[in-house]
């Protein structure tokens, strides 16, 4: 995609530091990270969503993620590791991407829970009907 951020790092448009590389994926160091060691996996490919991609880019992607965990992790030993999947999930540069982000204690990022309101309690009807909903 023209406009994509990431597409023009993949084609070598805007200089980055990639950190390795797999037939499908890179990684690379976030532009403006959120801890020292912030680290972003990506395909190749152009897709906005994890859903979007076939199965074999999905497993490259996240064979990636996996060997990057152990590098962002030994900065802290504590990785956050988020995907926002999709604009109203967050996500601002619409090219999907993990992020592996160094944590530690005192950071003050907190936990998921701290990112939404008070966690509401579901009856046991609504929990069946999400149940059959989500199911695969
Ligand atoms: P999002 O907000 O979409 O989840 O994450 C996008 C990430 O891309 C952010 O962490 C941001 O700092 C990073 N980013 C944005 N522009 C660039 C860039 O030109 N180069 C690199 N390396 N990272 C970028
Ligand atoms: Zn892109």
């Amino acid at each position: 995609m023209t406009d994509c951020i990431f597409c023009k790092i993949i084609s070598g448009e805007i200089p980055t530091k990639i950190l390795s590389e797999t037939i499908h994926s890179i990684s690379f160091l976030d532009a403006f990270p959120l801890a020292k060691g912030h680290v972003l996996v990506i395909p190749k490919n152009h897709y906005q969503k994890i859903q979007d991609m076939d199965k074999d880019e999905n497993a490259d992607l996240f064979s990636l993620v996996h060997a990057m965990t152990s590098k962002v992790d030994s900065m802290t030993g504590a990785t956050l590791m988020a995907i926002h999947n999709g604009k109203d999930a967050g996500q601002e540069v619409p090219h999907v991407h993990v992020h592996l982000v160094p944590r530690s204690m005192g950071d003050s990022a907190g936990p998921i829970h701290d990112m939404f309101g008070p966690a509401s309690k579901l009856s046991e009807s609504e929990l069946d009907r999400l149940f059959d909903k989500l199911k695969i």
